[in-house]
């Protein structure tokens, strides 16, 4: 073995909770290096999420050497946890070399077998770039396949036969699709080729190690070109089949982009903005029920989509059900999905429109809403929103969402003032509502039943003229006041 060929010289820097592991582990006579997605983190300038150790030392050898060692799981991987707030340090894994197991099930070897050297540990790992270690105290990456030069070439490859490796641990497939997009590199053709050829065997993996790809993926910095790998190479029919549909569908005048497309689009702009997840997702479903609903319109000349909104938010509550997400991810999304055509134009669209769409997303989604929209718009390759409009939405969203100023304010009601002054329904009880809301209107604190009982009382006992002008008057400070609320509202957002 060319010792020169295979290691480089390079000295990272490393959190203390990290070296102070190998440190203990070459101390006490074993071997200690840092590998995999750390490794490969260090050397394409990024931050680790996590640091794995591997040594010779065995899962007692370990526990015996670091008081503090926690768990120990099914591979022998003991952690090691230290005092930090840093939660990439919290938790560091130590897992002894091991060798590649035997897979009957696509997935999980069916035995796990401690390795002797450094060497077969790297030989197990499924792509080049995760196949190097790092020796903290020699300041030198250990590199048996080649996986410094794909980094610089951003190449993704498998290390040795890609074709038997996916075979091995159909999970890997999915692993490089998302590694490609995380990292934005090119699958090596041989790779990309097994790929295909063993896409089948994504059968066998479950919904959930699916999902936690996919949500990689998504939320990587490019989800595009990772969905449209993972297209490319036959692997969406076992992440999002529904997508697909999506393909080579044109659409009406307004577009320039197929359906397919234009979800992408709107996909990628939510990641460009750092929107959250669940927009990220309701994004890239917001059409998905725009394929079943494609209908030619004679007399439009035109494609037409009715009810795409309905039927893709039930499309994005299956699809997203199927694919085992936590219940809040697809009530949100498929929520974002159902309503998010309802936005109009800002110069159209009335305060009752937008109280109605409140009322049917709900306050806290919103303001989601409206990045689903943004992504919707410049999915279509249209421009921004200009700023005025923007503030005008919002203006009219926070309109919509105020509490009115009304009589419902005030802490009692008709019914109670009836029984208070013993009258039937009438102009009288409507006078006296109004009269309180004046006074609780300069003087919130007034705003209890105790009071509100007693001057109802004395309200009542004034002579029916003089009730009906305080009751006027009382109105009118309403007026006045809901004016001067929604004016508010206006100058904050800076719109007329
Ligand atoms: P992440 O940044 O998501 O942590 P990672 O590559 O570190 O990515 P881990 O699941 O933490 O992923 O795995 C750590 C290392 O273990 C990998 O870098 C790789 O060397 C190896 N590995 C993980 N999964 C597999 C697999 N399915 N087959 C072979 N080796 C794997
Ligand atoms: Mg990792």
């Amino acid at each position: 073995m060319n010792e020169l060929m295979e290691s480089h010289k390079k000295t990272y820097k490393i959190p203390a909770e990290v070296s102070r592991v190998t440190e203990t582990l070459e101390k006490a006579g074993f071997e200690a290096y840092l590998v995999g997605g750390c490794v490969r983190d260090l050397e394409t300038g990024n931050k680790p999420k996590d640091w794995d150790v591997t040594t010779n030392a065995r899962p007692d050898d370990i526990k015996k050497l670091f008081d503090e060692t926690f768990y120990e799981n099914d591979f022998g991987t003991v952690g090691v946890v230290s005092e930090t707030e840093d939660p990439t340090l919290k938790v560091i894994e130590i897992t002894p070399y091991r060798l590649e197991g035997k897979y009957s099930d696509k997935r999980r070897p069916d035995g796990i077998t401690f390795a002797d050297n450094l060497e077969d540990d790297l030989k197990r790992r499924d792509f080049t770039i995760n196949a190097m270690a790092y020796s903290v105290s020699q300041g030198h990456v250990l590199d048996l396949y080649q996986g410094h030069q794909d980094i610089k070439d951003k190449v993704l490859r498998t290390v040795g036969n890609p074709h038997e490796r996916f075979s091995e641990d159909a999970l890997r497939i999915l692993r490089a699709v998302r590694l490609a997009s995380e990292l934005g590199f090119t699958i090596n053709k041989e790779t990309a080729d097994a790929i295909v050829e063993t896409a089948l065997s994504l059968k066998h993996i479950s919904a959930e190690r699916i999902r936690d790809e996919f949500s990689k993926m998504i939320d990587s910095p490019r989800p595009l070109e990772g969905v449209v790998i993972a297209q490319r190479l036959g692997l969406l029919t076992y992440i999002l089949p529904e997508m697909e549909e999506g393909i080579g569908k044109e659409q009406n005048g307004d577009h320039i982009y197929d359906v397919w497309e234009h979800n992408l689009r709107a996909l990628q702009h939510a990641a460009d903005r750092g929107w959250p997840f669940h927009v990220k997702l309701a994004a890239l479903l917001h059409d998905v029920g725009k394929p079943a609903t494609r209908r030619w319109s004679d007399e439009k000349k035109d494609w037409t989509f009715y009810g795409h909104d309905v039927v893709g938010g039930r499309m994005a509550k299956k699809a997203l059900e199927r694919l085992k997400f936590p219940k809040k991810i697809v009530d949100d999304v498929s929520t974002l999905v159902r309503y998010h055509l309802f936005f109009s134009d800002v110069d159209k669209i009335t305060l009752s429109a937008v109280r109605r769409i409140v009322k049917n997303v709900g306050p806290e989604l919103v303001w989601d809403l409206m990045k689903v929209r943004a992504c919707d718009r410049i999915g279509m390759g249209r421009p921004k929103e200009t700023p005025y409009r923007l503030r005008k939405y919002e203006s009219m969203i926070e309109e919509a969402m105020r509490a009115p100023v009304s009589v419902g304010m005030l802490k009692i009601d008709g019914a109670r003032i009836m029984e208070v002054i013993r009258e039937t329904p009438g102009p009288k009880v409507g006078f006296v509502l109004h009269a309180l809301l004046e006074e609780v209107l300069d003087d919130p604190t007034l705003n209890t039943a105790e009071y509100l009982e007693g001057k109802a009382t004395e309200l009542a006992k004034l002579p029916l003229e003089e009730l009906k002008k305080l009751g006027e008057q009382g109105k009118e400070k309403k007026d006045e006041k809901e004016a001067g609320e929604i004016d508010e509202i206006r100058k904050k957002h800076w719109v007329k």
